[in-house]
């Protein structure tokens, strides 16, 4: 009888540990949809000539001796660039201006505003 009741909760635990590996699978799987959905979201557009800036500050901090880079788009605008040397660089908005709750509350008023000014 013991080692029944051995075999049965061992049997048990390993249920249980399934069920839990399972749980953090799809926990970290929702959160990494929920960052990568959220992160492209964010990317700033940037000019050619800006995107060339960059690179040429990349070039200086990094001592970079690449003569080549790309640009990095989402969809037609120009986000980033990749270097040469395997460097990626991606204009992302400032944090504080990217939540939803301040753009939700606060685009309303800005739109007010700028067609009251004009
Ligand atoms: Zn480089």
């Amino acid at each position: 009888m013991d080692i029944l009741n051995i075999c049965q909760t061992k049997i048990h635990v390993v249920k249980k540990m399934i069920e839990a590996t399972v749980i953090t699978l799809w926990i970290f799987f929702a959160v990494y949809a929920t960052w990568y959905f959220t992160s492209a979201k964010h990317y700033a557009p940037l000019t050619a000539s800006d995107a060339r800036i960059l690179w040429k500050i990349h070039k200086q901090t990094a001592k970079c001796s690449s003569r080549r880079w790309r640009e990095i788009r989402r969809g037609r605008k120009i986000v980033g660039f990749a270097c040469e040397c395997g460097y990626k660089y991606m204009q992302k908005r400032p944090i504080a201006t990217s939540t939803p709750q301040q753009t939700t509350t606060q685009s309303p008023t800005v739109i007010y505003q700028k067609l009251h000014r004009a």
